[in-house]
């Protein structure tokens, strides 16, 4: 009963995040917060963009999305991987424990820091 409790709860949320995102440009709104690295930094950290990507997506505009944080709108197919992963982590341990080897965890870890680096150097 509880596993289920969390789920429903889990899926408003999801839900009224997408909703919010769906709604509200988070270039025009001040809804939403602003990167404290890039604040402090001047600097983008690798994430910079990804509330724009959301809002770009979900409004169907890829190419925007892309422009906004290209890691962003790659990785999302990654992270749904490791979402079916975590979901079915009993039923398919192989899945789970190769993409939560070390070995990938230390490229995605490189591909990300190679990112945060070239973005701030090329202005993507
Ligand atoms: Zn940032």
């Amino acid at each position: 009963m509880r596993k289920y409790v969390v789920i429903v709860v889990l899926a408003l949320v999801i839900m009224s995040g997408i909703g919010v995102y769906l709604v509200f440009d988070p270039l025009e709104s001040s809804l939403f917060p602003k990167c404290p690295f890039l604040l402090v930094t001047g600097y983008k950290c690798p994430g910079c963009g990804s509330q724009r990507v959301l809002h770009s997506l979900l409004q169907g505009d890829l190419i925007a999305a892309f422009k906004y944080n290209a890691l962003m709108v790659l990785f999302l197919p990654v992270m749904a991987i490791y979402g079916y992963a975590e979901i079915v982590r009993t039923k398919k341990p192989r899945l789970y424990r190769c993409l939560c080897s070390s070995r990938v965890i230390w490229s995605i870890f490189v591909v990300v820091i190679a990112w945060w680096v070239l973005r701030n150097m090329f202005g993507w």
